[in-house]
């Protein structure tokens, strides 16, 4: 594993003051001489911001509750593919983005 690999895993918990000092020191010891690296955790701490942004608006109790009012079996997708066709694209593309909203929130809950 590369120096580069290793910060890059670490990247995350270092955005989320998750180290240790020594860790830390690590991190902004490479930083300072890997433009890479560098800017990757621009990108993260701007993907951070961004999400920390869009979900202000949205209160917390609906946060919590949304996803577990989506549907737990096939029935929506099938809904979606009985419709009238015009319609067909446009739900699914909300049932993916139902989808990309998910993994963002999995992924928050890991960060
Ligand atoms: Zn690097």
């Amino acid at each position: 594993m590369t120096d580069c690999e290793r910060i890059s895993d670490s990247l995350i918990d270092y955005i989320n003051r998750r180290l240790t000092q020594e860790q830390n020191g690590e991190i902004v010891s490479h930083l300072a001489v890997c433009h890479s690296c560098r800017k990757e955790a621009a990108d993260l701490i701007r993907f951070k911001k961004l999400e920390q942004e869009r979900m202000a608006d949205v209160p917390q109790e609906i946060v919590d509750t949304a996803f577990l009012r989506i549907p737990k079996d096939d029935k929506f997708l099938d809904d979606i593919i009985d419709f009238r066709p015009y319609h067909v694209v446009f739900n699914l593309i909300r049932y993916s983005l139902t989808a990309v909203n998910q993994t963002i929130q999995l992924a928050q809950q890991a960060i």
